[in-house]
């Protein structure tokens, strides 16, 4: 499923500050395949197929879409913000698009496009120099509009509802696998709303200790921590968010790590308001767990961006040194992994505005025993 298609206006618009972009990096064409670039400046979703769809933008000029003549029917025309150029089965796409880009001496190259397009299209671009199209798409896609806003705030509010459930003790959890509770998950996501599943990371105890571990046959116990990560697509954005709970009465040593997480979460909120250097935002969770002494158990970056895609720009980890600006919607999710023991996030979407950051999740951030 895709983003809703939005007036053709908004599009336009996309489209000439991408040409913006492009005069101001040096940029003479951008080839933008599968991807989320694409929706983003068309309303089209390309089919992540073999037959090659991709738009075209010309520095200068009207942009076209190339695309296999028999998915042109799914294509709802923009007036305006592309020419639409079916190729028959017979053709040769990339040759296609060699020629549309004909004459560049720079080259944005959206990073999801197959690898065996741009091998096959290397050849008919000789002298060309490359490059990715997020320099000329990112600053867009990283800064929302109110619509985007609104959308991530609604996926958020939805996986609130389900980890409010999670917290209250009415996903049952002990005796259950984590798979089967990542289903249940699953499912709620999908009733509250999402068109898709993106995933709901179930770990209990020692497996915690794994950031991204993959729910499995591993039956819940008494007495341990259980991290939920989920999230889905609603209306084409994304919601993420962590929450752990302990069922029983919380140990000790869990309870004390889990405060030390706390306050790590709350900094790196705090420290998310506009001009702040992202990796800043990075420092301030890390300081927290570090001076705690857990900082060698804090073992990823504090967040990623989130829009159109899970895990976009801006990311915040040091060597970001990319300002937040207003619009910028990103997660804020500091970690302590303990191998054999036990592991925890805290995970909550953030948007930076001009009044400060703005979270897109409320469920409580205490750990609840349940
Ligand atoms: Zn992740
Ligand atoms: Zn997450
Ligand atoms: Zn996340």
């Amino acid at each position: 499923m895709s983003a809703p298609t939005l007036d053709t206006s908004v599009y336009l618009e996309r489209v000439r500050r991408v040409q913006a972009a492009m005069d101001e990096h040096d940029v003479d064409a951008a080839l933008i395949s599968v991807g989320h670039d694409l929706p983003y400046l068309t309303g089209y979703t390309a089919m992540p197929l073999e037959r090659l769809t991709m738009l075209v933008v010309p520095r200068d000029g009207d942009a076209s879409l190339l695309i296999p003549g028999l998915e042109a029917a799914r294509v709802a025309e923009q007036p305006g913000v592309f020419d639409l150029v079916p190729w028959g089965e017979t053709d040769d796409p990339t040759d296609i698009a060699a020629r549309l880009a004909g004459g560049a001496r720079r080259i944005a190259i959206g990073d999801q496009m197959w690898a065996r397009f741009l091998v096959e299209m290397l050849p008919r671009l000789p002298g060309v120099e490359f490059t990715r199209a997020v320099e000329v798409v990112g600053a867009l896609r990283r800064t929302k509009d109110q619509a985007e806003i609104e959308a991530l705030a609604e996926a958020g509010a939805a996986v609130d509802l389900i980890a409010g459930e999670l917290q209250r003790g009415e996903i049952p959890l002990v005796g259950r696998t984590e798979a089967e509770v990542s289903d249940h998950l699953g499912r709620r996501i999908i009733e509250e709303g999402h068109e898709k599943v993106n995933f709901a990371i179930v770990a209990a105890g020692e497996n915690a200790s794994s950031p991204h571990h993959h729910a499995g046959d591993r039956v819940i116990r008494d007495n341990e921590i259980v991290l939920c990560d989920f999230g889905g697509t609603m209306n084409g954005y994304c919601s993420d968010t962590t929450r752990c709970v302990f069922t029983g009465e919380i140990a000790a040593d869990v309870a004390e790590a889990y405060a030390v997480l706390h306050e790590a979460q709350a900094a790196g909120v705090a420290a998310a308001t506009v001009g702040t250097p992202c990796e800043d935002v990075d420092r301030a969770t890390r300081r927290v767990i570090a001076d705690a002494g857990y900082g060698e158990f804090f073992i990823h970056r504090t967040g990623h961006g989130i829009g159109l895609e899970e895990h976009e720009d801006p990311y915040i980890v040091e060597g970001n040194d990319l300002p937040l600006d207003v619009g910028h919607a990103f997660s804020i999710e500091p970690g302590i992994y303990v191998p054999g023991k036990w592991g925890m996030r805290l995970e909550d979407i953030a948007v930076a505005t001009v009044d400060g950051p703005v979270l897109l999740n409320n469920s409580d951030h205490d750990l609840i025993s349940v």
